[in-house]
């Protein structure tokens, strides 16, 4: 099975637990205004077999002893063959798999697709869900897409007893209200698989990509958020919890 990566992080320490082999495939459908990775959004990529990228990675296996092997994008479920095999060989060599996705593919009535995401999920330790927004329509605007297949995603995934780390970014003006942090954390409070809440702060490290990329950066004017009001965040989340 051929997949098509991005890139690669040999020493990824942001991307799920302990010290990971990070591998980024190529391609997504989603257009979320904050990407800091507009170059993943298109087909393309390098294409590697699921037996060549983990050659790669356990090189170096005891590097990864307190980590493993997480997959990111782009959005890798638009590449779940290749995720499948990836996942299968490394469990295969007691390596553990983090998934690092927006959950945008998810499709609880594609009943093809949902047996896939079943067999990804036996061979999966743990999902980072990036949940975009809380509400629909902001979500539509955020990202150029609806978010109701993802929260069913973050649903399935309870019902699955995966173990699931949420992602979060606040961006001044869209996620940033204290009606939408509430709505969320109350979402939140009904799963049980959540290992960890990440509020990530929007930044603009990006921003050079889009315009090399001929892109237009509808961020512009919005500020950078700092961690005071990212601790913020966080709370009300919590407080609604
Ligand atoms: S889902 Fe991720 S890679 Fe895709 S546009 Fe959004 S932030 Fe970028």
């Amino acid at each position: 099975m051929t997949g098509y990566v991005h890139s690669f992080e040999t020493f990824g320490t942001v991307d799920g637990p302990g010290v990971r082999f990070v591998v980024f495939l190529q391609g997504c459908p989603m257009r979320c205004l904050y990407c800091h990775n507009p170059d993943t959004w298109s087909g393309g990529g390098t294409p590697y077999t699921a037996r060549a990228v983990l050659e790669k990675m356990t090189r170096n296996l005891a590097f990864y002893k307190t980590g493993g092997l997480t997959v990111s994008g782009g959005e890798p479920l638009l590449q779940i063959d290749f995720l499948i095999e990836l996942f299968t060989l490394a469990k295969k060599k007691g390596i553990h798999t983090c998934l690092d996705t927006s959950g945008a593919t998810f499709d609880g009535g594609n009943k093809e697709l949902l047996h896939k995401f079943d067999n990804l999920l036996k061979v999966c330790d743990l999902v980072m869900l990036d949940i975009k927004h809380i509400n629909e329509r902001q979500h539509i605007k955020l990202t150029g897409h609806s978010g109701k297949n993802i929260l069913d995603f973050a649903y399935y995934l309870n019902m699955k007893n995966v173990p699931m780390r949420v992602r979060h970014v606040i961006i001044p003006d869209y996620t940033y209200k204290t009606e939408y942090l509430r709505s969320l954390g109350k979402f939140l409070k009904n799963l049980s698989n959540i290992e960890k809440i990440e509020i990530l702060p929007f930044h603009k490290l990006g921003e050079h990509k889009y315009e090399s990329l001929g892109y237009d950066y509808k961020l512009a004017e919005t500020p950078a958020l700092d961690d005071e009001d990212a601790k913020n965040a966080y709370e009300i989340i919590k407080s609604a919890m």
